[in-house]
């Protein structure tokens, strides 16, 4: 086909407007940090250190959160629940014995979420246990709670890699009524962790808040409403099912970083816990 003028004049106004497309898409999608600072009254010119932390992983679906703190250049801190990656017990458990380990679906994803930890730890993110098991430790025997936590340190080895290695309770049970309940930060104490809290809480395990934007306004308020940034409490996994992943906001989390950084300034963990220093990991690099 020959090009005629009209045609390659038409070709040219397609294209821009194609660009012009494009050009307003970006406009389009470019979030309004006005409208955000008016909708949580937030200060004018004020953006607050924030860190992001996601408890009760790991689960198939934090390969979507790595994704997206790649993506963003940011670097968070994960407290895991260490019999989530215990995969030779859950082999025994849940896998029948006289089929192969790699027809167990139980089995691989143990095996799964392993490798999802060891990309979380050779990304550069911060990793913590949060337990061995996801329980009310406060109402738990002594021995019992410290049981757990040794295996969790034990199994979590590889994983932990700062010095001393960081603990979050599951519920802040423990942490909450430490006056009432001492035992159990002593026993982290004993064991050598540091008790990692969250002043800030995304609210993202009540279902209620598994709509539009209803986590992304509860940090925003928070922040906005105290004048204050902090640690952020998120998850990325579910404490009573193996392997589901709390899909609200492993799904959603890249659409609230842009609004996030209107008012929140996304810092390390080191910003705000100089206690402990981030351990060398080449030993592990091959796990
Ligand atoms: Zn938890």
């Amino acid at each position: 086909m020959k090009i005629t003028l009209s045609s390659f004049n038409r070709g040219c106004s397609l294209f821009s407007l194609f660009l012009a497309s494009l050009l307003w898409a970006q406009i389009a999608t470019a979030v309004d940090c006005q409208a955000y600072r008016e909708r949580f009254q937030c200060a004018e010119g004020e953006r607050y250190p924030l860190h992001l932390s996601f408890d009760d992983g790991p689960a198939l679906q934090t390969v979507d959160v790595l994704d997206v703190l790649k993506r963003e250049n940011i670097k968070a801190t994960f407290f895991v629940i260490a019999e989530k990656i215990e995969c030779d017990r859950i082999q025994k458990e849940q896998c029948n014995t006289n089929e192969p380990a790699e027809n167990c679906q139980a089995y691989q994803e143990c095996l799964t979420r392993r490798k999802i930890l060891a990309r979380t730890r050779d990304e550069g993110h911060t990793i913590g246990s949060h337990a061995y098991q996801h329980l009310h430790y406060a109402q738990q025997p002594v021995e019992f709670v410290r049981q757990h936590f040794q295996y969790s340190r034990e199994l979590l080895e590889p994983f932990l890699n700062t010095e001393p290695p960081l603990f979050r309770l599951p519920y802040g049970d423990g942490w909450f009524n430490r006056k009432d309940k001492p035992a159990v930060m002593q026993a982290l104490k004993d064991l050598g962790f540091i008790h990692i809290n969250w002043p800030l809480s995304a609210f993202d395990w009540n279902p209620d808040n598994q709509q539009g934007d209803k986590i992304l306004a509860n940090v925003m308020e928070q922040m906005c409403s105290r004048h204050q940034g902090g640690v952020v409490a998120f998850h990325d996994g579910v404490d009573t099912e193996m392997h589901q992943g709390r899909l609200f906001t492993t799904t959603h989390l890249g659409e609230w970083i842009a609004p996030l950084r209107c008012v929140a300034d996304f810092k390390p963990l080191s910003f705000f816990e100089k206690t402990h220093v981030m351990r060398d990991m080449r030993a592990y690099q091959t796990e």
